[in-house]
């Protein structure tokens, strides 16, 4: 698969290695957003702190219909049995080829125009890549590489995961860092099938539910376009998208995100750099259920004065949204397989 970068690709590495795009940075991102197609379709996805572990008695002894179930009944959840667990080999290989990459230049720090005010002094609010640049050489990249997947099992089709490529293309960010802005691709040449990654989550649907999990239902995928856009541009949307939840703390930090004291916590949601003509991509996930909710602050709150910002503040060209009214493909699609079909560009059936 010949991939080109439409906004900087991170993959981790930490300093000293060698200077290339890291495939396990790439494969990290991949799980995630694999992750959250299945918990959004119902599967079974097994959390971090309590990893599958594969039982070759129990799979022999499985009365199971077919391969995926009794790979369940061995212990193995619907990710892992595709991205491996312990006794379990991951279902493929994937290396990178790089063709013509090159260090993406990168403001370093970078700060927002944006002024606020603490105890009578001001600040401007900055971003920093903590790990740049002292790990240097291992910087951002950007250019053309080759993604090269190969089956390591004879039942599993490779297009599976050239499709989950063409779903991060479409909608999300691939390797680390997302919230810094990188990872957006797209294929040089023709789209990758998402047909045969369809074909295999359906496999996976079932009843868990997961309300405090990212999850196709509820995830946004937005994206907005500027003219003469410039690469602050993505700070000042952080900043002033932090700025909504001015009101509450525990809420701002659990949605934006926080690196002060212990209670560092991830951005759910995410920006872009800007790419294309103009465009920058947004996507968070806002979980049903929170700590951090009360009376006033909910999911539904919450993205609807995200929505809202953005519809006012800027060209809003696409709002996908599962069983919304907001969103601008069909509205309210009840049924998570359709609402998955529809992101793929798959005629319903
Ligand atoms: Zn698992």
């Amino acid at each position: 698969m010949k991939v080109k970068t439409l906004t900087p690709l991170w993959t981790g590495g930490v300093g000293g290695k060698v200077d290339r795009i890291h495939e396990t940075g790439l494969l990290g991102s991949m799980r995630w957003w694999y992750e959250v197609l299945v918990r959004g379709l119902g599967g079974r996805v097994c959390e971090r702190s309590d990893e599958c572990k594969f039982d070759v008695d129990k799979y022999f002894k499985s009365e199971a219909s077919d391969e995926g179930k009794r790979l369940r009944d061995a212990g193995l959840c619907d990710v892992c049995q595709v991205f491996g667990a312990t006794g379990w080999k991951r279902r493929f290989r994937l290396s990178v080829k790089e063709s013509e990459i090159y260090d993406a230049i990168i403001q370093h720090p970078i700060e927002a125009e944006r002024v606020y005010e603490t105890q009578g002094k001001k600040h401007t609010p900055a971003w920093y890549f903590p790990s740049f640049p002292n790990t240097k050489p291992n910087t951002p990249k950007s250019g053309s590489f080759e993604i090269q997947i190969q089956s390591l099992y004879g039942d599993f089709p490779s297009d599976v995961i050239m499709g989950l490529i063409q779903f991060i293309a479409d909608w999300g960010a691939l390797g680390a860092r997302a919230q810094m802005g990188f990872g957006v691709i797209e294929p040089i040449d023709d789209r990758w099938d998402t047909g045969p990654l369809y074909k295999w989550l359906a496999t996976t649907a079932d009843n868990q539910e997961y309300y405090e999990w990212p999850s196709l239902r509820n995830v946004f995928f937005t994206q907005i376009k500027m003219q003469n856009v410039r690469e602050v541009d993505t700070f000042n949307l952080k900043y002033d998208l932090r700025q909504l939840f001015s009101a509450n703390q525990d809420v701002r930090h659990f949605i934006m995100g926080t690196t002060a004291g212990d209670n560092k916590m991830a951005a759910k949601v995410k920006i872009s750099r800007p790419y294309g003509d103009g465009q920058i991509r947004i996507w968070g996930w806002i979980p049903e259920k929170a700590g951090c909710y009360d009376n006033e602050w909910n999911r539904e709150k919450i993205v609807e004065v995200i929505h809202n910002h953005l519809i006012h503040e800027y060209d809003l060209e696409t709002w996908r949204e599962f069983n919304s009214p907001r969103d601008t493909a069909t509205v309210n699609i009840t049924d998570p397989r359709e609402f998955l079909q529809s992101l793929l560009g798959i005629e319903g059936g």
